[in-house]
């Protein structure tokens, strides 16, 4: 029998003897939990991104539920976002008691379509919550205009995005600065920067950062590294409802060493997504993502379009028997039982759907970039010989699928364009 190659990953993180030193030091030095590492690691994200606070916490979807607090949203509220994201993108905003109204994306960049949001401000919307999804940033200059225009809060979802950098007012400028109220990342290890498990808020304005000092250790007036030491008894006092959403020492001390290899990732990861783009040009009816010329994504994720009449299932069974791993396109939140059920599962501002949940007019590029979309490896150490293995399965695989006529060339499957 002949041996099965080894099966290509859709990502491995990179960690080494530098991340495993760093945890051993803090491991031994006596504190753990949030501490002197966790403010070191702050000030360096902050700088790398140019934001004047960066306030660290256990995970993105934590960070997005204290900039939702932060900027003032509350039960009854409701908040302008995609549903074509992680779901941790619409259950922050659950979290505050406010509601999720879902627009729609454009479907080559799967960012919010800017054209949409005004539409789906009610007078309850407090806040837009926009997403740069899977590393590739959202039309932000448009989407600032709007929310100082109408009066709203904007949160940037960022997860994906640390590395990314947008064009504004004539210079490159990295996501996280930020171009909003507050931008959220993750450190979850599908992410660039991995620190198991983490998330940063990065702001501006100081009482939004001291807010989320507060909130994220139990709302307590005095923390314990300031108590520790101390020469004199300090009694702390809990003013208002705060939470644990804490990063630890052995994780900031972990992270400190990813931020260091950054660099070197993105350059690798451009340089992949590049020979991806050339190589699957050979596959017709394939879409590979597109980039405006304002943005440069970080390439968190290389996501294609599938050609018409081929099934995504099938396809990725195929990639699968053949040693690739992929993963379906992006979720849509409305489509999950969590959603479906709940009145305003496809949103609400003018005129609420009343279509079925799952099958919405509104948010049919959604659905479609779910359907017809599939995420690629790519990770640091992925080789050129494992990217044409991964082209050549997915070339077998839509072949075998489906009968295809040979020249024509992307741009094809056009009706998504
Ligand atoms: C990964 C991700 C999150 C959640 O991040 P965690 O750190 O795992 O909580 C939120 N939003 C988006 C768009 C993501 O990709």
């Amino acid at each position: 029998m002949p041996d099965r190659p080894r099966t290509i990953p859709i990502l491995r993180p990179t960690t080494g003897e530098e991340e495993a030193s760093a945890a051993r030091r803090v491991i031994l030095s006596g504190w753990v939990t949030q501490g002197p590492e966790v403010a070191a690691f702050e000030r360096e994200f902050a700088d790398y991104v140019g934001a004047l606070h960066a306030c660290a916490v256990s995970s993105c979807t934590t960070a997005l539920h204290l900039a939702l607090l932060g900027v003032g949203v509350q039960p009854g509220d409701e908040v302008v976002t995609v549903s074509h994201s992680f779901v941790a993108t619409a259950n922050a905003i659950r979290y505050t008691g406010a509601v999720p109204v879902f627009v729609d994306i454009e479907p080559r960049t799967f960012n919010i379509d800017p054209q949409l949001i005004e539409r789906a401000i009610t007078p309850r919307t407090r806040a837009i919550l926009c997403v740069h999804q899977i590393g590739m940033p959202c039309h932000l200059g448009t989407i600032s205009e709007i929310a100082r225009r109408r009066n709203l809060r904007l949160v940037e979802d960022a997860a994906c995005a640390i590395g990314s950098e947008i064009l504004h007012q004539g210079k490159w400028e990295k996501i996280g600065l930020p171009h909003s109220d507050v931008a959220c990342f993750s450190f979850h290890p599908r992410k660039l920067v991995t620190t198991g498990d983490g998330g940063m808020l990065t702001t501006r304005d100081a009482q939004l950062d001291a807010k989320f000092r507060l909130l994220r250790q139990h709302g307590m007036s005095v923390p314990d590294t300031v108590r520790h030491g101390a020469a004199t008894v300090i009694f702390e006092s809990y003013d208002e409802l705060g939470y644990n959403y804490r990063m630890s020492d052995i994780q900031a001390a972990v992270g400190r060493e990813q931020l260091k290899r950054l660099p070197g990732a993105l350059e690798r990861r451009h340089q992949f997504a590049a020979r991806y783009s050339a190589l699957l040009a050979q596959i017709p009816g394939v879409l590979v993502p597109e980039q405006p010329t304002w943005a440069r994504t970080n390439w968190q994720s290389y996501c294609i379009y599938l050609p018409e009449g081929v099934g995504q299932r099938a396809v990725m069974q195929a990639m699968l028997d053949a040693g690739v791993s992929t993963r379906r396109g992006i979720m849509c939140a409305h489509r999950e039982p969590a959603y479906a059920r709940q009145p305003w599962s496809c949103g609400s501002g003018e005129g609420r759907c009343a279509c079925p949940g799952g099958n919405c007019e509104r948010l049919r590029n959604s659905e479609r970039a779910q359907e017809r979309s599939i995420v690629l490896p790519l990770y640091d150490r992925l080789t050129e010989e494992d990217q044409d293995r991964v082209v050549a399965a997915l070339r077998d695989a839509v072949m075998s699928t489906r009968n295809l006529p040979a020249a024509k060339h992307a741009g094809g499957g056009s009706e998504i364009v």
